[in-house]
Order: structure tokens, then C-alpha cells, then sequence
């Protein structure tokens, strides 16, 4: 099972970097979301392919009009928050306030509940749990923020195999689509997303698909735009990660979306028997 989902930001949504934090510095940055979200329109036309979309609520309130385009289009959405913070940074309350706001401002847009969520960065880690307390609260039924393996924004190395699970706390539940790896010399390697995606030549993305029997995609707007701006003062190895093969991204993402078939969240939740997955107790 391949799923497809994009987390809809700017390219200066940039995390853990002082010149890139806060609404303040995001308002000096010129936009490219409509471009980009054309781009990636146009790689799912070509292809016949479904996609889910974690919209930004700050992209939401400022662009309602992206908003109404996935959903026209007839893609589903799910919300990334409203700030693009890092979960392990902020307090129970402040996750709470600004996951209510991204998704009443969703729905508002939408007309359509928000049942889906991604955490910027992937950064519900083993000592930010209470994140899924708050999202079952506000009627999140499906996370797909763990990253089963060390990562600069949070990673959950604890959770064990990297496969759909029910996450079970506090006798409330979540359905989890985590972030796929592979095993490559020894290690849990991740490819189908971001950064690492840019980097891996496409033979190795495919050979990696073929023994994979469930993987679990996350693109940005930014990973297929060779002309955003460069963020002057990010560390030399952020700078790489950030902007390497942002100008062979499209062409080998639709040449994996050609070869392959992806499915969106909601059709893949449908397909799982979910009394057979593996329960995560926290
Ligand atoms: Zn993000």
C-alpha cells in the first residue's frame, strides 16, 4: 500500500531556524504557494492519481482560495496546526488552541470535517504523548506525525515497526499512518519524503518500493520548486538538505506516481483491518 500526501506550506515554513519562526519573519517572504500548488495539481491530474493534503492553518486563513482548490478538486484535507511549532516546544495548552484553530479554520473553508492531522516536523516524540490526548479531543481520528527512527525534529524510535497501528492512551484512541523506513545496512532508512526523496536516485527509490509493502509519502510545495529564494542563514547542512534536487523532484515523483499506484489516507484506512494491526500502549 503506497499513500500520497503533501503538507501544504510556504517554502519559508522552515523549522527550528531564527530567521524562519514566527508569523513576523513569514511576512517579509514573497509567496509561492499558488505556483507551487499548481505544480503538484498537475502531477496528480497527469497521473489519475488521489492524494490527501495536511493544510497549514496560516496558509488557510491567508489563502482560503487553496483550500477551496484541493477540496474542489476533490482531494481530502487534514490540518499541520495553524503556526508550524514544534510540538516538544510548545505547552499542552498552546497545542491545544492552535489545533482548534486549524481545523475550525478548515472547516469553516471547507464545509468539511477535519479528521486527519500531521505535526510539523514530524515532532510528537516519547515525551510529548499528551499530543494525541489533545487531538482525540478536538476529533481526530487518524495522526500521521510519528517517525519511527532519530530525526533533528523529534523521531519516536520506541514505536517499533513502521506500519499502521492503533495508539491507544488514557483508554482513548487514534488510528496512526506513520512515515515508512527501509533497512539499508543495518539501519531504518527513510525515502519517501522531503529532503530524503530529493536525495535518492530514482532506481533505489524504486527498488526500496518494491520490497516495501506499505509506504507512506510527505511532500511540500517547496520540494518542487528550484526557484524559491535561499534562506541565507541556515547551517551549511540544513542549506543541502533544504535545496538539494528541488530541479529532478517533479520529474521523478511523476515517474513514481506513473509506475506506481498511490492511494490517500481515507481510502487506505478503508483497506486496513484494523483489528489486526499492532496496538501501541502509551
Ligand atoms: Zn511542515
Amino acid at each position: 500500500m503506497n499513500i500520497l500526501t503533501f503538507d501544504i506550506e510556504e517554502w519559508f515554513h522552515i523549522l527550528d531556524n531564527d530567521s524562519t519562526k514566527t508569523e513576523k519573519e513569514w511576512n517579509n517572504f514573497p509567496s509561492r504557494i499558488h505556483e507551487n500548488m499548481d505544480r503538484i495539481f498537475s502531477m496528480l491530474e497527469k497521473t489519475n492519481q488521489k492524494a490527501s493534503f495536511f493544510v497549514l492553518g496560516w496558509i488557510a486563513e491567508k489563502y482560503p482560495e487553496v483550500v477551496r482548490s484541493i477540496t474542489d478538486k476533490g482531494y481530502e484535507i487534514g490540518s499541520h496546526t495553524s503556526y508550524h511549532q514544534l510540538v516538544y516546544e510548545q505547552t499542552p495548552k498552546d497545542f491545544h488552541s492552535d489545533i482548534e484553530r486549524s481545523v475550525k479554520t478548515l472547516e469553516d473553508i471547507s464545509g468539511k470535517k477535519v479528521t486527519m492531522f500531521r505535526a510539523p516536523g514530524f515532532s510528537i516524540t516519547e515525551s510529548t504523548k499528551w499530543a494525541f490526548e489533545t487531538l482525540i479531543d478536538l476529533g481526530i481520528e487518524i495522526d500521521s506525525s510519528i517517525f519511527p527512527a532519530n530525526r533533528a525534529h523529534g523521531g519516536f524510535s520506541s514505536y517499533g515497526e513502521a506500519k499502521p497501528s492503533i495508539i491507544s492512551l488514557e483508554g482513548v484512541e487514534i488510528k496512526e499512518f506513520p512515515i515508512n523506513t527501509t533497512k539499508y545496512m543495518g539501519k531504518n532508512i527513510v525515502f519517501s519524503g522531503g529532503g530524503y526523496f530529493r536525495i535518492t536516485p530514482y532506481q533505489i527509490i524504486k527498488k526500496w518500493t518494491e520490497k516495501s509493502d506499505y509506504i507512506m509519502t510527505y511532500f511540500h510545495p517547496r520540494d518542487f520548486d528550484p526557484k524559491q529564494p535561499v534562506i541565507k542563514d541556515l547551517p551549511i547542512s540544513r542549506k543541502f538538505k533544504s535545496y538539494v534536487g528541488l530541479k529532478s523532484c517533479e520529474s521523478k515523483l511523476l515517474k513514481w506516481m506513473d509506475q506506481y499506484d498511490f492511494l490517500d489516507i481515507s481510502e487506505a484506512s478503508q483497506e486496513i483491518d484494523w483489528n489486526e494491526v499492532n496496538r501501541i500502549i502509551l
